[in-house]
């Protein structure tokens, strides 16, 4: 008989869950998301003594209330598909801290499994745990492990099957007393939850009061939804709020943590001996931690850091980044040879290959950040970043974590906003991720800095260097006011508190930080052979339909092959003037067929908008094709400028050309600039946005971003107008 038994996996971040789950299942896992949200959900399989195990890697948390998506995530999980066992991995070296999301299992009274992880750690230390008191005080199975090692695995497999079987699927909370101030609340709300079974099939009564004490969210919301029930459990949170405020001037949050952290003292207490060891490491980390954290040397070291790494990430890229650009230019020389000239040719060639290709040049650079980012997380360094800059990123309704995204997305200028978007996964709260997310565009990413750079050279003759300084502090202080806006309006919540605790230092494993990399490139690459495919043809398609008619084109072919046949007839030294004759017609023929197209007449349809802010139809077609990629304002104004081929890098021909042109000037220039900074981020960032959070949000922040860039722009044009004129 083959049966099927659900096992979760559960602990605290860096507490060995996942090094458990594939020391466990092996190659037999599938990645994938929670249905709604952009958490990780890793499944595997196992197969025990004829009996198929279907393991669940839950997210980690170090507890269960809804303060982040994570904790959410985790508990929806378990209350809903409810697993016949729970595996709760702890880091044993700190086992008063893991247990605090162990006691919430407990109460809970989903059947439990203890795996004290990192045992090896614990031996080192000279630590002793008794795990056969530990158990009967907690009347659960413990198990000592070594997840990275694989040591205590088949054991833990089998205490978790033969537990799951004798508590056959029930569930036994295990009440705590919080003392006289709550427990008569805790009382009455139970009571009043039982009556009016108010969630009562998913969770235990008391634990609803408990949560509904301690703030969360997610049964707040629910409660208000019911009605009078709701109301009444309200009155009663209002009225203890109060009563523990005037007593004993705390909040019931904090006595509740109180309870349950003595609780499990009084259980370690009796369990584990000698600490003088464990002591030492931890007075190791203390000691790195004065020097790293120091309140002056700490910032600085982090800035080297974050700079080293962008370093690292943009040099080091830039050579596979070279590698793949190289392959897919070939590629693209290749569809040329085989196709025959025509739309096909174009679609392909243009179209796919340079909007695929475009995209998976960015998998090296997204491949070395994470490779960076797993490396300083699992290091325990990226907690101290974080925890450096919170109390500045908080004012602005932003969190620690949001720092590296901002690096990352050109917070010094040339990084890119993809991967930025990408590194707000480590940012658990939802209000602030999408904080981060919603303003990380408005950095100089390095397809902006091209275009800052042309108009630099152009209108401020030597001070291209400083005018890129002012726009780097000009997008920082945007971004953080914006943020600032955002929080108190649309995105307004609480600051979640920061909760993440200082781990000790450690060595990662190169394994487990390659792995990460991998997966979330992986997912990366995916996303590139669909999504991106289908826009990449929508926004070639715009700016080639409706193709020039028949005789315009006939005319400059004409033309062109009147120029070639004297070109073929005359020595070597007059071909120069003729061979750029013909470069001409070609860019004449490029612009007529581009102002002619769908995004050309945008561009000269929006012409009216647009002057206010001092635009012609040139500037807004590359403005409107820079939403595909930024890089495609530049090359867009050469070829509007008629100038031939101009790569990102050679902007000198056509900055001398803006120079001489009778419609520009300097005023126009800085207008070009604030839009360009702050404008619609391209598409490849919007489709991450949208991953990262939804598709109504990365469409908010192509609206709000594209007005407040234009406000900026014609206000600046219109005012200096007035100055000057
Ligand atoms: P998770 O966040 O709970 O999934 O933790 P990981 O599985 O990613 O592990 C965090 C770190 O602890 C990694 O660097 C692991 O190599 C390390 N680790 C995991 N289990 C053990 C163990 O039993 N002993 C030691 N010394 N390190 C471990
Ligand atoms: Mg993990």
């Amino acid at each position: 008989m083959t049966q099927m038994l659900n096992i979760a996996l559960a602990g605290n971040p860096n507490a060995g869950k996942t090094t458990m789950f594939n020391a466990l299942t092996g190659a037999r896992q599938s990645v994938g998301n929670y249905p709604g949200v952009t958490v990780e959900k890793r499944v595997g399989f196992v197969t025990h003594n004829g009996l198929k195990l279907n393991v669940v890697d839950l997210p980690g948390t170090y507890s269960l209330t809804a303060y982040s998506q994570e904790e959410l995530v985790a508990r929806d999980y378990l209350v809903k598909e409810r697993p016949q066992v729970v595996i709760d991995i702890v880091d044993a070296n700190s086992l008063d801290r893991n247990l605090y999301l162990g006691v919430q299992f407990m109460e809970l009274g989903i059947p439990l499994v203890l795996a004290l992880n990192m045992m090896d750690e614990v031996r080192k230390s000279g630590k002793g745990i008794d795990t056969r008191k530990l158990s009967r005080l907690l009347d659960m199975p413990v198990v000592e492990t070594v997840a990275r090692a694989g040591v205590g695995k088949t054991r833990l497999l089998e205490e978790a099957v033969a537990y799951a079987e004798a508590r056959g699927g029930s569930w036994k909370p295990l009440t705590i007393s919080y003392g006289p101030d709550l427990d008569p609340a805790l009382l009455d709300m139970a009571a009043l939850i039982e009556q009016e079974k108010f969630l009562t099939d998913l969770y235990p009564a008391r634990w609803l009061a408990l949560k509904f004490l301690e703030g969360d969210i997610q049964i707040r919301n629910l409660a208000e939804t019911v009605g009078g029930v709701g109301r009444k459990l309200s009155e009663i949170v209002q009225k203890t709020e109060k009563h523990c405020r005037a007593t004993l001037d705390t909040t019931p949050e904090a006595i509740i943590a109180d309870y349950r952290y003595g609780f499990i003292a009084s259980v370690t207490k009796q369990v584990v001996t000698t600490e003088t060891d464990q002591q030492d490491r931890i007075a190791v980390s203390d000691k790195i931690d004065r020097v790293l954290t120091h309140r002056i040397l700490g910032p600085s070291l982090m800035l080297g850091v974050l700079y080293g790494m962008f370093l690292v990430t943009f040099t080091i890229g830039d050579i596979p980044m070279g590698w793949v650009e190289s392959f897919f230019a070939w590629l693209g020389g290749a569809a040329a040879e085989l196709l025959p000239e025509g739309l096909l040719r174009s679609m392909v060639v243009d179209g796919i290959i340079g909007g695929v290709g475009g995209v998976l040049g960015f998998v090296p650079l997204i491949m070395i950040m994470f490779l960076g980012i797993s490396f300083l997380e699992d290091s325990g360094y990226m907690a101290r970043m974080a925890y450096m800059m919170d109390r500045v990123l908080r004012i602005f309704g932003l969190h620690g974590c949001s720092v590296m995204p901002f690096i990352v997305s050109g917070g010094i200028p040339g990084g890119c906003a993809v991967p930025g978007v990408m590194g707000t996964r480590t940012l658990r709260s939802p209000k602030e991720k999408l904080a981060t997310l919603l303003t990380l565009p408005f950095m100089p990413c390095g397809a902006k800095v091209p275009v800052f750079l042309l108009l630099g050279a152009a209108f401020f003759e030597g001070a291209a260097a400083q005018v890129l300084f002012w726009i780097t502090i000009g997008s920082w202080i945007t971004a953080l006011l914006v943020s600032w806006v955002l929080r108190n309006t649309v995105i307004r919540g609480e600051a979640t508190p920061f909760v993440m605790e200082l781990p000790p230092y450690r060595l990662p494993t190169l394994k487990g930080v390659c792995i990460h990399t991998w997966e979330r490139a992986w997912q990366y690459i995916k996303k590139a052979g669909t999504i991106i495919l289908a826009i990449s043809i929508l926004i070639w398609a715009a700016m080639t339909f409706p193709t020039l008619p028949q005789e315009k084109t006939d005319a400059i072919r004409e033309q062109r092959e009147a120029v070639q046949i004297r070109l073929n007839s005359v020595e070597e030294p007059d071909q120069a003037p003729l061979q750029a004759e013909i470069t001409r017609l070609e860019n004449r023929a490029a612009e007529a067929a581009l102002k002619n197209s769908f995004a050309g007449r945008i561009g000269a349809g929006l012409e009216s908008i647009t002057r206010w802010a001092g635009f012609d139809w040139r500037v807004n077609v590359a403005l409107v094709g820079g939403f595909a990629a930024k890089e495609v304002i530049v090359s867009t104004l050469g070829t509007v400028y008629s100038l031939g081929a101009v790569d990102a890098e050679d902007t000198e021909g056509l900055s001398k050309r803006l120079q001489k042109d009778p419609h520009w000037n300097r005023l126009r220039a800085v207008s070009l600039i604030i839009f360009v900074m702050l404008y619609a981020p391209c598409f490849v960032t919007v489709v991450a946005m949208s991953r990262e959070s939804t598709w109504k949000w990365a469409l908010f922040s192509v609206a709000y971003t594209t007005i407040l860039a234009f406000s900026l722009s014609v206000a600046v044009y219109q005012v200096g107008q007035m100055l000057w004129s």
